[in-house]
């Protein structure tokens, strides 16, 4: 079988992608209730001026955390094309034009500065680079 013509990455690529974001999104908005649920119960358990073992406000705070740590981790995954793709776009125009500036262009044969590779005419002198 021939596999070289194959996308890189996994077989299921845009499945699992699109598991994770909807991963993501579930997992962000439980973790956000969970805390906000945890909090609440914490906060009317510490105006009761109760000292009762019930760890239960924790718990839903931990919770909470843990969804929203595990949302965010499912989101940089269902995203990371994204990502990547704006990250790309910021990077490779800046690393093309650096490129150009240490590539070699044409030398103005007048007084042999080095040029832009697009460049027509030479930048110091006006000599014609063609
Ligand atoms: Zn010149």
């Amino acid at each position: 079988m021939n596999t070289s013509d194959a996308p890189p990455g996994l077989a299921h690529q845009s499945t699992v992608r699109t598991v994770a974001r909807v991963l993501a999104v579930v997992l962000l908005l439980s973790g956000v209730v969970l805390l906000v649920r945890g909090i609440s119960g914490f906060v009317d358990q510490a105006q009761s001026m109760e000292v009762s073992a019930d760890f239960g406000p924790v718990l839903t705070i931990a919770a909470g955390g843990f969804c929203v740590v595990l949302g965010l981790a499912a989101a940089n995954v269902g995203w990371m094309r994204a990502q990547a793709s704006y990250v790309a776009g910021e990077t490779v125009p800046v690393v093309k034009q650096s490129l150009e500036h240490l590539t070699a262009g044409p030398t103005c044969r007048q007084c042999g500065t080095r040029n832009d590779t697009s460049a027509r005419f030479c930048d110091s002198c006006g000599q014609s680079l063609a």
